[in-house]
């Protein structure tokens, strides 16, 4: 079989469950839209018992945790798209965001039987989604009128909580603070809030990619923050050979070697989810030690310098993130975030529970 694998570790994910708690003491709705950030919905779920509640995308994640067995609180954070979803959401007790008055319409006419609990969304600043705040005194009386609605929630998203130095993140901030809306729970910070702007914790937090040992802040890696890598994306050489010097890499023959060299093929590629963005200075780990990828990221193998690492033989590990290589730095070299790494990997990629 292929050796191309995402191992998953759930102690890891659990520890950073653990990490939140120790940064914040508001409640948690982990935030596992996206097929848990790629590492599985289900997988996510049942492996974070401890999580106060979870959020994600759509009513079918919705459906496919309920029917998984999943009992918390389990939020929709775009509510629904359509009024047709409303007798779903009731039954099968989830909590739907409101962020568009077609949606408090569709309630008002709903003759369906509550209880039900939602969030109201404010927009702060992020200008996305949500009602502008001199809306929301309205919102929540319209709301509280609709008798199958029981709790309602004031929930704003941060836009720049990765940087410190931002005024954005202090106007937002203040604009949600200044909002009269009695006693209702609040919930603000995603995961660079919970990192960088305690007073952005209120009620709930919402961390997403701190739980899976990513870190959101630029610059810094997981493990500085004490997170541990969830997902490690791993292969194998499936070949080493001596190549002379002047020989070229891979596709285009961009890479030359400049010397006599092994170079070892591994079994990943973009098929897999492996960004073919990456520029020259990235690494693969082989041996605990780091081995350039070198020339064009193919669909399904990668080429790497092996001079650092000369005695490894075909069929020795490799790991192109997690355990030892921050997702986050290739992410980098790819020019992007690791969001989209983590979300990316393709469905023929299989994901491993860790022995
Ligand atoms: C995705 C998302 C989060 C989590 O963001 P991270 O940066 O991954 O922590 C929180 N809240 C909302 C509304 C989101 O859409």
């Amino acid at each position: 079989m292929r050796p191309a694998c995402a191992s998953l570790d759930a102690a890891a994910l659990r520890h950073n469950l653990r990490e939140v708690r120790k940064r914040s003491s508001a409640r948690i709705m982990a935030i596992i839209k996206a097929n848990g950030y790629g590492h599985g919905l289900v997988w996510v779920a049942q492996t974070l018992t401890e999580a106060d509640a979870f959020g994600v995308a759509s009513l079918e994640e919705g459906l496919e945790l309920r029917a998984a067995g999943i009992r918390q609180e389990v939020c929709l954070l775009e509510g629904f798209f359509e009024a047709k979803e409303i007798p779903l959401i009731l039954s099968e007790r989830l909590t739907p965001v409101i962020h568009e008055a077609h949606q408090i319409a569709a309630l008002q006419r709903s003759r369906g039987v509550g209880p039900l609990d939602v969030w109201v969304k404010v927009d702060t600043g992020m200008h996305r989604l949500g009602f502008r705040p001199n809306e929301i005194g309205q919102v929540i009386a319209d709301l509280r009128a609709i008798p199958l609605i029981r709790n309602i929630g004031l929930l704003s998203h941060l836009a720049s909580a990765e940087s410190d130095s931002s005024p954005a993140t202090l106007q937002q901030m203040s604009v949600f603070n200044a909002i009269e809306a009695g006693g209702l729970a609040r919930s603000f910070a995603n995961s660079a809030g919970i990192i960088r702007w305690p007073a952005t914790h209120g009620d709930w937090v919402r961390p997403g990619l701190m739980l899976y040992g990513a870190s959101p802040l630029p610059g810094q890696c997981g493990p500085a923050l004490n997170l541990r890598p969830v997902m490690t994306l791993r292969s194998q050489l499936i070949s080493v050979r001596q190549r002379k010097k002047g020989d070229a890499i891979g596709y285009g023959g961009d890479y030359r070697c400049p010397e006599d060299m092994p170079v070892g093929i591994v079994g990943l590629g973009y098929g897999d989810g492996y960004p073919r963005e990456v520029s020259h200075d990235v690494s693969a780990l082989v041996l605990g030690v780091r081995a350039p990828i070198i020339g064009r990221v193919s669909m399904d193998m990668l080429s790497i310098d092996m001079r650092a690492v000369a005695q490894a033989q075909v069929g020795e590990e490799v790991i192109l993130w997690g355990q030892g290589l921050p997702v986050e730095e290739v992410a980098k070299a790819a020019g992007t975030i690791p969001y989209t790494l983590l979300c990316g990997l393709t469905q023929r990629l299989p994901r491993r529970d860790l022995p």
